[in-house]
């Protein structure tokens, strides 16, 4: 299409949105109907369980399917862009999202900084009769059932725990005491998997995107 990889969407000009949606619109309809019409999915799991990879494999593999991106007070890791992997907001931004009621949820993570979903974009999304996808935390989740119970919960579990500790420990992110404090947290957080609607093993990373998406065509 001529439309530079690093181009925002909300900078494309009204031709570059044309040709975009036509684009999208045909390759919906040569995949099939394999994404169901406005489908609001929610995946949370614990800490390290790679509900981010999972999440970027769909976004490769089905770019009609829409993302919620959250804001947040932490500070961007290197790397992350802002409006991209998060709006990165101060203190005084949330709480000004929060008292406009702007957040459909929001909640402490890891007992530090808040994260929250801006409403409009989902509602636009279910509006539009498209689906998205919340990568948010268990907190969240439960907030989002109780407001929209149409939503579909889905709980994504490591092989072990063992392989969930080494992956947070591989991935470097996080200094020892944090990950002490997130695996503190993902033990509360495995209690939790009875209160959602699917479970999904996150062994392979295709398999576990592909079964996401299966949930967003109803299957
Ligand atoms: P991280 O700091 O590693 O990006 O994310 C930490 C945790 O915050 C993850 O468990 C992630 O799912 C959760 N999280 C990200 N965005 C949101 C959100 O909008 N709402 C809630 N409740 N949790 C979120």
């Amino acid at each position: 299409m001529g439309i530079s990889p690093r181009k925002r969407l909300g900078a494309l000009g009204r031709h570059q949105i044309e040709s975009l949606s036509e684009w999208l619109r045909a390759r919906r309809a040569s995949t099939g109907p394999d994404i169901a019409r406005g489908r609001l999915v929610v995946v949370a799991g614990p800490t390290a369980v790679g509900k981010g990879t999972v999440v970027a494999r769909i976004r490769e593999r089905h770019p009609d399917v829409r993302f919620s991106v959250s804001a947040t007070t932490r500070e961007p890791r290197p790397g992350e862009v802002d409006g991209i992997h998060y709006y990165f907001v101060s203190n005084e931004e949330f709480d000004r999202l929060v008292a406009d009621n702007e957040m459909l949820e929001w909640a402490i993570v890891h007992g530090q900084n808040r994260y929250g979903t801006p409403r409009r974009p989902i509602l636009d999304a279910i509006e539009a009769g498209d689906s998205i996808i919340l990568e948010i935390d268990i907190q969240g989740a439960r907030q989002v059932k109780a407001a929209m119970p149409e939503a579909i919960l889905v709980f994504l579990l490591p092989p072990s725990w063992d392989e969930l500790v080494r992956r947070l420990q591989s991935r470097g992110t996080e200094d020892a005491e944090e990950q002490a404090r997130r695996l503190e947290t993902a033990k509360v957080e495995f209690d939790a998997q009875h209160e959602f609607d699917e479970t999904i093993v996150n062994d392979d990373v295709d398999t576990a995107a592909e079964a996401v998406v299966q949930l967003m065509s109803g299957n």
